[in-house]
């Protein structure tokens, strides 16, 4: 069976799923030489094994509302490949998952991990539970039925789930809670814990600043600086918070962040003042179109931010808010870099059109990769139950998103197709594929 008949078996199977095939077409197309190369590759089927995850638990979660009213959600962990570590991966809690949003973030999640060079495989859980407008008595409440549930599928060994959209330190913490009380182990089973009781310095900043050192690298590559250059963000979470605050240090002017409701723009660049006040705004839940009556800027409705002129995108919010369209704007309005904070931001379509024009793009698997390197950090600190310092993981998580940069740039140079630019998805595709392939072919047909 050929990588394409891999990609056409999977199309037939989960019509229903198109994140999921996009993620899936999006790697095949870039490791046929690699396969090539590798004739075991093919004889072991190891890109068709890597299709199908090796399970997928599916729950019900009961819960009870403020009224006493209960409440039905659904909840997964989709364990997808556990062939250089235990299963790595956050937990979404947001209306619009299901199935096959997890299994694309849980496919892209195998190789993300193998690029950080820690012993992490590759997973991905959450709900369909909307976070928004409930109280803190609702979320603890729902986050411990859903531990209630997923604690007999997870463990430090087996698999060790994180945060991602709608679950933060508030929601891993009433997890953990959780998981201790039923198990009566205090192991290191989440990360993304509270720092005091398990949890590592900088993991809340990782991705954000993870993202911004990789962008870093690739500027330096082009032997450019972000010193003076303006960047758009969209999202307004955790990793655009962090995106945001490393690109201000670094030198750079960011004018936008965006949510769910809009874009706010900020022409004069936003301060670390304003960046900590996005922070708390958000933290608390209010709108951030308050903004504008204590900073000024300007509120967009419904808008996104990709209309301005800038020469750095930073795209933070979810999967595909990139569209063919959004991504021809940003040609037009002068952007050279697009960076990937969030998982699959641009469309396919979207991508075929920045790569065209010769806009240097960083695919999330290798740029936003910064976050579950810390967590693998967390995992050995709390196995040898030792700490490390800030500046000491923030030197680690340098070093890991230079790594990451330079063999992807390595294996870009090797099998890449882009012109003029360095073909970082090829790159990250074919050296993230690669280990877990090599994986594979070591143990045989299991
Ligand atoms: P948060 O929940 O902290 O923030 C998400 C942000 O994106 C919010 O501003 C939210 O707006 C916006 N958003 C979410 N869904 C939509 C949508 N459908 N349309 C428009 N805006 C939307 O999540 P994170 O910052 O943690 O995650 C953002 C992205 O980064 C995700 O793709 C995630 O998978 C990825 N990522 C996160 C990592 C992490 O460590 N947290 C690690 C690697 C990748 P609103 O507030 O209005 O809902």
């Amino acid at each position: 069976m050929s990588i394409q008949s891999a990609v056409e078996q999977v199309q037939k199977n989960y019509a229903h799923q198109p994140e999921f095939i996009q993620a899936v077409q999006e790697v095949a197309m870039t490791i046929e030489q690699v396969y090539a190369d590798n004739p075991k590759f093919a004889e072991l089927k190891v890109f068709e094994r890597l299709c199908e995850p090796d399970r997928i638990i599916s729950f019900r979660v009961n819960w009870e509302n403020d009224k006493g009213e209960v409440q039905v959600n659904r909840g997964w962990r989709v364990q997808f490949s556990n062939a250089i570590g235990p299963y790595k991966g956050g937990l979404r809690f947001h209306p619009t998952v299901n199935e096959g949003v997890l299994k694309f973030l849980g496919f892209e999640q195998i190789f993300k991990n193998a690029l950080t060079g820690l012993p992490m495989g590759g997973g991905k859980g959450g709900s369909d539970f909307d976070p928004k407008g409930k109280s803190d008595a609702e979320i603890r409440r729902f986050c411990y039925a859903f531990m209630r549930e997923l604690h007999k599928n997870i463990g430090k060994d087996m698999d060790v789930p994180a945060g991602d959209i709608g679950v933060g330190g508030r929601e891993v913490n009433y997890m953990f809670a959780m998981y201790k009380n039923l198990t009566r182990e205090y192991e290191g089973v989440l990360t993304g814990k509270g720092v005091g009781f398990g949890g590592s310095l900088i993991r809340t900043e990782a991705t954000g600043y993870g993202l911004v050192y990789f962008l870093d690298n690739m500027l330096k590559a082009n032997n450019d600086s972000l010193t003076g250059k303006t960047v758009l963000v969209s999202g307004a979470g955790n990793v655009a918070q962090y995106a945001a605050e490393k690109a201000l240090q670094l030198g750079g002017k960011v004018i936008t962040f965006s949510d769910s409701q809009g874009t706010l723009h900020d022409a004069d660049g936003f301060t670390q003042e304003k960046i900590d006040w996005v922070k708390a705004q958000k933290d608390a839940r209010k709108p951030l179109s308050d903004y504008v009556s204590v900073f000024g800027g300007e509120w967009l409705a419904g808008e996104k931010p990709w209309k301005f002129t800038a020469d750095i995108a930073l795209p933070c919010a979810t999967q595909n808010e990139v569209n063919e369209d959004e991504a021809r704007q940003m040609v037009a309005n002068g952007i050279k870099y697009v960076a990937e904070g969030a998982n699959m931001p641009l469309t396919a379509e979207a991508i075929d059109v920045v790569r065209d024009n010769g806009i240097a793009y960083a695919p999330g698997k290798a740029a936003n990769a910064g976050g579950v390197a810390v967590s693998g950090l967390e995992m050995s600190q709390n196995s040898v139950r030792q700490y490390k310092s800030f500046a000491e993981l923030d030197e680690k998580l340098q070093n890991i998103m230079k790594n990451i940069h330079d063999n992807s740039r390595a294996a870009a140079e090797k099998y890449g197709t882009t012109k003029g630019t360095i073909d970082y998805m090829t790159g990250a595709n074919v050296a993230g594929f690669t280990q877990v392939a090599n994986a594979l072919v070591a143990y045989g047909i299991l």
